[in-house]
This record gives C-alpha cells, sequence and structure tokens, in this order.
C-alpha cells in the first residue's frame, strides 16, 4: 500500500466511525475552527467536547479532535458551541438596528411578531430585507400595527382584505399572521379576531400566533380556533384566563391544541406575560414551553429580558435541562417556519449558523413580569455568534 492509498484507507474509516479523531485529516484546509467548546446540538442528541470545522458556509465536520489548518480558529473551551439561536417572538424589524443588536446575542434568525399591519407593513419588511442574518415578519391583523389604544379595539382594524394585499405584495418575507388578543388590545373583539386572522391566514397557508393572556375570551374557546403549526405565544401569561384553571390543570381545550399540532411559545415581553406562581403551576403540570422568545425590543437589555440567552436559562431551576433549554431555542424554533427548516442543528451540510455561548454557576436573579424575582444558579451569557461561517 502506498501512501496515498494508506491514507484514503484511514480517510474511510474516519467517515465510518465519525467519532475517531482524524489523526490523517491534516491536509484538509477548513475555513474555520471553532475548537474545543462544549459542543450541544439536541438534533443531534450530542453533548460532548468536540471541533466544529465550516466550509463554504456550511458545517464540514463535527467531531472529537480536528487536526486539520483553519483560516481562522476559534478557540472555544470553557464555552457552549450550539446552532444559532432562533428567536420567534421579537420586535426586530421596528428599527434597523434591531437585527444587528440581537445578532450579538447569538440570535441567527428572527421572527418579528406583529410590529406592523397592512398600512405600514413595508416598514418592517425593508429591515428584514437588510437583516444580516435571516429575519421574517409576522402581519398584524390590525391594519394599523400595534397602536396604544389597542391594535383591534375597533373591530373595523381587522381588516381582511388589507392584510391579504399586503401579504400578496410581500409573499416572501411575511411567514404568518399575529393576532393580540388583551383586554386593552382587542376587548370584546377576541374570538372574532382570531377567526379574521385565521381567514387571512388560510388563503395563503400560513400559520398564526396569537398573543394570549388576560384577555375577555377564556382562553379554551380562543385556542379551538388554532389549526396544526399555529403558534400561542405569552403561554405563562397569570389569570385572568391564564392556561391553567385555579386547581393547577391545564384547560382541556389548552392539551387537545397540543395534541393536534399546536406550539407553545414563552414569550418573555414585559409586561402581564408571565409570572413566577403561574410558570411554577404549568411546569409542575408537565406543560413545558416548545420555544423560548424574548418579545425583544431595543430596550431589552435594561427590563427582566436582557437578551435570548437569558430568557433561556430562567425554567432551569424548574427541572429543565441545559440540553433541552437549548433544544427551545434551536431545533423546536426551526420547526415552526420554513426559513428555518435547515437550521437549529450543526449537522454536516447544514448552513454554518452557530452560537457561542458561557454556562456559568453562581447566583443569578433573574426578574419575571410582576417585579418577582428568583434566583437560579446557572445562566447563559452570549459569547458570540458565527453567521452562514463567518463570524458575526
Ligand atoms: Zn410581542
Amino acid at each position: 500500500m502506498n501512501r496515498r492509498q494508506f491514507v484514503y484507507t484511514m480517510a474511510s474509516s474516519a467517515a465510518m466511525f465519525a467519532s475517531a479523531p482524524r489523526v490523517f485529516g491534516a491536509a484538509v484546509k477548513y475555513d474555520l475552527l471553532i475548537k474545543g467548546g462544549r459542543v450541544i446540538d439536541p438534533s443531534m442528541r450530542l453533548d460532548a467536547v468536540c471541533d466544529v470545522a465550516i466550509s463554504d458556509g456550511r458545517i464540514a465536520a463535527v467531531e472529537t479532535s480536528i487536526m486539520a489548518e483553519a483560516v481562522e480558529i476559534i478557540d472555544a473551551r470553557g464555552k457552549l458551541v450550539a446552532p444559532g439561536l432562533i428567536d420567534i417572538h421579537t420586535h426586530c424589524a421596528r428599527s434597523g438596528e434591531g437585527p444587528g443588536l440581537v445578532l450579538q446575542d447569538g440570535v441567527t434568525g428572527w421572527i418579528d411578531a406583529g410590529s406592523q399591519g397592512a398600512d405600514h407593513i413595508a416598514d418592517t419588511i425593508a429591515v428584514a430585507k437588510t437583516s444580516p442574518q435571516q429575519g421574517r415578519v409576522l402581519i398584524n391583523i390590525g391594519r394599523a400595527g400595534i397602536l396604544a389604544d389597542g391594535d383591534t379595539m375597533d373591530l373595523a382594524r381587522a381588516d381582511v382584505a388589507a392584510a391579504k394585499d399586503a401579504i400578496a405584495k410581500y409573499r416572501d418575507l411575511v411567514v404568518g399572521v399575529k393576532a393580540r388578543l388583551s383586554r386593552d388590545v382587542a376587548g370584546t373583539n377576541d374570538y372574532e379576531v382570531v377567526r379574521r386572522a385565521q381567514e387571512v391566514a388560510a388563503s395563503f397557508n400560513l400559520p398564526v400566533m396569537i398573543h394570549m393572556g388576560q384577555t375577555m375570551s377564556p382562553v379554551g374557546k380562543l385556542v379551538d380556533l388554532l389549526k396544526r403549526g399555529d403558534i400561542v405565544t405569552h403561554m405563562f401569561a397569570p389569570p385572568p384566563n391564564a392556561m391553567v384553571d385555579d386547581s393547577g390543570h391545564i384547560l382541556p381545550e389548552v392539551l387537545a391544541a397540543r395534541r393536534r399540532g399546536v406550539w407553545f411559545d414563552v414569550g418573555n415581553g414585559q409586561t402581564g406575560h408571565m409570572r413566577w406562581d403561574t410558570i411554577g403551576t404549568i411546569m409542575k403540570a408537565g406543560f413545558w414551553p416548545d420555544t423560548f422568545s424574548t418579545d425583544w425590543n431595543t430596550n431589552s437589555k435594561t427590563t427582566g429580558v436582557v437578551d435570548l440567552p437569558n430568557c433561556m436559562s430562567k425554567l432551569l431551576g424548574y427541572g429543565m435541562t441545559v440540553s433541552e433549554a437549548i433544544a427551545c431555542a434551536t431545533v423546536n424554533a426551526s420547526r415552526m417556519f420554513p426559513v428555518f427548516y435547515d437550521r437549529g442543528t450543526l449537522n454536516v451540510g447544514a448552513p454554518a449558523d452557530v452560537a457561542l455561548l458561557e454556562l456559568r454557576v453562581g447566583t443569578f436573579e433573574f426578574l419575571d413580569n410582576y417585579k418577582g424575582t428568583i434566583t437560579g444558579s446557572q445562566r447563559f451569557f452570549p459569547a458570540g455568534a458565527v453567521l452562514a461561517g463567518k463570524k458575526g
């Protein structure tokens, strides 16, 4: 056997035993090598110290020790290496600086959840178009978008024809319909607002995201209008009209919604969306979220939101593991919108979107939306991002 055949044989066995160190891989040259981090990728059931190699904007290898040259090396020792984070409920598109700011938090994909309706959808579309990472928008069924006096308090604003026209115009960037429903947003119109949101969504085969909590109608009646693939955000909203009853049981309509494939999202936010006692009851009932999201705004750093890694840390004290928390912000989120179907994973061939995180151990205080605090012993901190193979 000459040397070339020998190297070929070694390469074949390395491919067969992907976890074996690639001793003879030195000839390979990658664009970027992330070395020595604890790689946690729930999409591959992986939690191990590994190297991640990237070429041409895609994941090229994830192995115990990659002894190859690379144009650039990131020393990730002591850090977590996860698929790029996906935040499915933000208001990133309210300002041009939003996408760049959340990229620093490790967010490589975002959804703007209804900042604008038909009248000004072009504003959010413009931000999505220029975003460095993938950004898409949900159109607010209220044609004037988010209003201080209530998006659809005047039912005429839930204008089906206007929303359909706007989606038809921006079909590639509008990926769903948002219905905000609290008593100071939709009042007694909440049920009809969801019905109209579904009418709009049905024409384009799109999901509806409802914002629950403090509604006039019982939440069970509202979720009955949701189909497979729709999303309930603010799932930890306290009463009135929480998704648990007074004795701590999840409402039957909510259980039925999950059975038929409706997703449940945290939507941290700032006011009225989460309270520790309600969170404790829902977690104890075993109804855990599919996704975390921030409900991010440019002021989030000064609130209990801080960033997506902080929001991901809040349920570690309720029994969620580090890997489960990362799943909620990666692989689970990737399944909700087609634009993210090939994301949320570090499997070979996937677009190379990577979040670097630090998992610090100590004493950390976390805030709900009612000035309530809990203390946790672990917290995720952002420590960098790689977007399409480039350091963010
Ligand atoms: Zn929101």
